[in-house]
């Protein structure tokens, strides 16, 4: 099944919206072993014709989203109607579901406002239970195939209610017998792209029918695979022995919450002292539901005076050692589990840059402590040139990571002893 997705609207070729519609008409069909084919998003009026009849010459199922409302910009089912030569009638259900909506909530009906209710012969509606505007499906048999096109309303929170209620059960049945391929994404933190392309590549594209894909972002990199569930299960071999370190998950989760998960299942509370990252490391971790579970305090301490009041970090440690060092990184994580009275603590400091190095510690030396109440501190030394926002990124990413690791190893300890 060849599937193709027409969003209108100008204002998405303004910029002024973002097109979250293709992102999630892609996500509900995977599933279903459906993937869309192509994408277009075109301006209001005439062109949504045009794009929906070049749409039509390929695909076996069209969605048009957006159009159908009752200003004289929303033209889709117009247009669709002229496409499959079928006139509009006012459906007189719509009609009165209509005027009830508008009954109910005060507003006076008008003529503009009933268009709505104009269907094209033959037409299947799809209840709108978050709007007037009510999906249109239209279906058209030619000797060599079947065409589906669907007509969905542009405001999210109409077309998604309805696409997973009325749009969902009929592609089900419309695409009966089709085998659904399954993903998986191997989540791997802190290793370059190429490094992880280099190291399992070559092993994966061996695998039959695999479809791969990797993924950067600031720290971290996804591998999707696609594939049967067996070429799935010899990718997470090839994958694990490679990454066993850094893998950490193949689900939905992100790094953060599986260090807030990790914590909360062994009942142990963190702290962070931070420099560099300015509150990134704290607020990243709040982020995540339940992180009051774990999540005891962060310490932003920007300048040095801060660090020894609030940290206890010696001020000859900073005079002698500099504000960016091992030592000082060391005495703002222990200052941390003291002050908060955590099990651990991670602490940041850092050159951001643009400016501030030296030929000891370049722009973008950081040093990032694993602290615990029970155990010996690490200090680790990393370098990210970059710009300010990415550097703290990349530390936030790096010392999530570093505690990631340090309680799947503590936990590998305890296992075993
Ligand atoms: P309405 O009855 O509101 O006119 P409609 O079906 O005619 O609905 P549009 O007018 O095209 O839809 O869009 C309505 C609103 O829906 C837009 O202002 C926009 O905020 C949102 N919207 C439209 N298309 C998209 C899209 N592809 N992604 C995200 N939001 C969208």
């Amino acid at each position: 099944m060849r599937v193709h997705v027409i969003n209108t609207g100008t204002e998405l070729l303004l910029g002024h919206v973002l097109n979250t519609h293709l992102t999630f008409i892609a996500r509900e069909l995977f599933p279903l072993g459906l993937r869309v084919e192509r994408q277009s998003t075109v301006p209001d009026g005439a062109a949504i014709r045009d794009a929906m009849a070049a749409a039509l010459k390929e695909a076996d199922v069209v969605f048009v989203t957006g159009g159908l409302g009752p200003t004289t910009d929303d033209v889709t089912r117009e247009a669709a109607a002229e496409l499959f030569s079928l006139t509009l009638h006012q459906d007189s259900k719509v009609a009165e579901a209509i005027k009830l909506r508008l009954r109910t909530r005060g507003f006076p009906m008008t003529d503009r406002i009933l268009r709505q209710a104009d269907v094209p012969e033959g037409a299947e509606v799809l209840p709108n239970a978050n709007g007037t505007a009510p999906g249109l499906y239209l279906k058209r048999n030619t000797a060599r195939r079947t065409r589906h096109l669907f007509l969905l309303p542009g405001p999210p929170r109409e077309l998604e209610p309805m696409f997973r209620r009325s749009v969902l059960p009929m592609l089900v049945d419309i695409n009966k017998g089709a085998v659904a391929p399954q993903v998986r994404t191997f989540r791997i933190a802190c290793v370059g792209e190429s490094v992880v392309e280099e190291a399992v590549g070559p092993q994966l594209l061996a695998l039959p029918g695999i479809e791969l894909g990797y993924c950067a972002r600031p720290g971290e990199v996804d591998v999707r695979v696609i594939g049967s569930a067996a070429v799935l299960d010899e990718a997470d071999k090839i994958i694990k022995e490679a990454f066993a370190q850094q893998l950490y998950t193949t689900g939905d989760e992100d790094l953060e919450e599986v260090v807030v998960r990790l914590l909360a299942q062994r009942k142990h509370t963190l702290a962070v002292a931070e420099s560099c990252t300015g509150g990134a490391l704290a607020s990243r971790i709040t982020d995540v539901p339940g992180a009051s579970a774990v999540f005891l305090a962060g310490f932003v301490t920007y300048a040095n005076e801060a660090k020894a009041e609030m940290l206890r970090v010696t001020r000859t440690t900073i005079s002698t050692q500099g504000a960016v060092s091992e030592a000082v990184a060391r005495q703002m994580a222990e200052g941390a589990i003291a002050r908060a009275g955590s099990d651990y603590a991670l602490a940041t400091t850092g050159i951001a840059g643009p400016s501030g190095g030296s030929d000891e510690k370049p722009v973008g030396t950081v040093f990032i402590a694993v602290a615990s109440a029970s155990g010996e501190t690490q200090v680790h030394r990393r370098r990210f040139q970059t710009d300010r926002s990415s550097f703290k990124q990349l530390v936030t990413e790096t010392a999530l990571e570093l505690l990631r690791e340090r309680l799947v190893a503590e936990e590998g300890e305890s296992a075993a002893a």
